[in-house]
């Protein structure tokens, strides 16, 4: 059995939908595209799992948030699809791919042929039991990746109202769980091995803004230790963390967030992996000449950083890497390298910060922490390669993001301090 396609994305999340509006846009015929999602419901801002679906009151629900309205743009309901002739395999996981004879075989048994890949399948949340936690299957310890993740975090909520969470992980999946499961009137403590909230790209200043307004919300933190094992009631739920420190904390709930993996496995020895992503070149392409990798399951260059492979796992780089391997698939003749500013942004209670570039050099931090209208800038070589804003207005936001694309010079830092969000404005 089986069926071929001019175009095939494989995977349907952020990218999929993105490399969907875009197809559409460049004009292609019915019968000419096909998505292939494990997922049963077609792509969907993912982002939205960890905030308006949390929420306790008017929880954000499908289809609110399909594809494309994170960028104000159409809404992708099943029906669009079928509309514009494109076919939505949705419930069906991959199995295996053959790169050389351009073909997919899904778990039903059935062979999808291409003539152009793009391979979109994102990424998968790390396990306990991968880092030697057993009972981490347990029913209340919730991780979250997809729509049937959080809607098991919901239940679990509910069912632990009033009570207490530990949520293990202190970074993107930790922080703005946390922040939820409060809004849920549900006490957490905070358990992670760095010595501050998101280490990766906080500096301890900029940490310290957020854990004092979590702690004013009422969350613990335990920093600088790790989970050791779960103690199990006779309902098989967890009762308790233990931690390596041999300290017990008792629990309701459990939420993990330490990280993903991205999806390469199906193309392990097929395409060269880099970074622990699909190694693309500038146009999206892998290393066989009809097959793309998008989104969090790519490695690719950023001209920023002198064409450094990276791997990025957030929803703007998805959203234009998607838009970008279409872009180069359908119009060849024009096609170029991406030119990507890497974004990254949160909101949680009433915090919203957004950061462009890379946190890498000297730091400059400006403004107000303790009424939280704040920013950070990273200095290398003499040029502005990092800026980090928490608090800022829509065009703030656009100027510091205009200062990492022209990596302006920087003579004086403590003018850069004093002037703060200020330098950014008068660019
Ligand atoms: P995904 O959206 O993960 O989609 C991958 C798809 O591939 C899935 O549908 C999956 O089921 C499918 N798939 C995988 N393997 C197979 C297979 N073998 N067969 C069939 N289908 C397969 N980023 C931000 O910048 N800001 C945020 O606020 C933000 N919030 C987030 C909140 C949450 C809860 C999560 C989990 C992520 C968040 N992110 C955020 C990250 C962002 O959502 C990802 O970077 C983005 O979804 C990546 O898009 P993608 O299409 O590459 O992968
Ligand atoms: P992150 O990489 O953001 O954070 C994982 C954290 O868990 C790290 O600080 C890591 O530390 C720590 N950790 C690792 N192992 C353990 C352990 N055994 N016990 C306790 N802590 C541990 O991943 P998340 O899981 O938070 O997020 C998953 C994905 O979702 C990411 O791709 C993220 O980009 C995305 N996301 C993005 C959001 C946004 O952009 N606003 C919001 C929500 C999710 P170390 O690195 O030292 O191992």
């Amino acid at each position: 059995m089986g069926r071929a396609f001019v175009y095939v994305i494989l995977g349907g999340g952020v990218a999929a939908g993105y490399a969907a509006l875009e197809f559409s846009k460049r004009g292609i015929l019915p019968g000419e595209l096909c998505i292939i999602s494990e997922e049963s419901v077609a792509p969907y801002e993912r982002p939205a799992l960890s905030k308006g679906f949390l929420l306790p009151e008017e929880p954000s629900r499908l289809p609110a948030f399909h594809t494309c309205v994170g960028t104000k743009e159409e809404k992708l309901r099943h029906k669009w699809y079928k509309e514009h002739g494109i076919e939505l395999v949705l419930g069906t996981r991959v199995k295996s791919a053959d790169v050389r004879r351009n073909t997919l075989t899904t778990t039903t048994g059935e062979t999808i042929s291409y003539r152009f890949l793009i391979i979109a399948t994102g990424a998968r949340a790390l396990k306990l039991e991968e880092c030697g936690i057993r009972d981490s299957d347990a029913e209340n310890v919730c991780y979250l990746r997809n729509l049937a993740d959080a809607m098991r975090l919901v239940d679990t909520m509910q069912n632990s109202a009033g009570g207490n969470a530990v949520v293990i992980g202190g970074g993107y999946i930790g922080m703005e769980c946390a922040a939820a499961l409060v809004t849920n009137r549900i006490k957490v403590t905070m358990v992670f091995p760095e010595p501050h909230c998101m280490a990766h790209l906080f500096t301890p200043k900029i940490a310290d803004f957020y854990e004092n307004y979590y702690a004013s919300k009422g969350i613990t933190f335990v920093k600088g230790t790790v989970l050791s094992s779960f103690e199990i009631g006779a309902d098989d739920l967890v009762k308790a963390v233990i931690l390596k420190d041999g300290a017990r904390i008792q629990t309701d709930m459990v939420v993990v967030g330490i990280g993903i993996r991205a999806n390469t496995t199906l193309f392990d020895n097929q395409l060269i992996i880099e970074k622990g992503g699909i190694k693309v070149n500038g146009y999206m392409q892998t290393s066989h000449k009809s097959v793309y990798a998008v989104g969090d399951v790519a490695s690719f260059p950023i001209q920023l950083f002198g064409g450094d492979i990276r791997r990025l796992e957030h929803v703007d780089s998805a959203r234009k890497t998607a838009r970008h391997a279409v872009a180069s698939i359908m119009a060849p003749e024009k096609r170029r390298d991406l030119d990507y500013i890497p974004f990254f942004y949160s909101r949680v209670f009433t915090l919203s910060w957004q950061f462009y570039g890379e946190n890498r050099g000297q730091v400059v931090h400006y403004g107000n922490f303790v009424s939280g209208r704040f920013g950070a800038y990273w200095v290398k070589k003499r040029r502005i390669v990092g800026a980090f804003l928490e608090g800022g207005t829509s065009e703030e936001y656009e100027a510091i993001s205009t200062v990492i694309r022209f990596r302006s010079p920087i003579e004086d830092m403590a003018q850069l301090e004093m002037l703060g969000v200020e330098f950014a404005l008068q660019i």
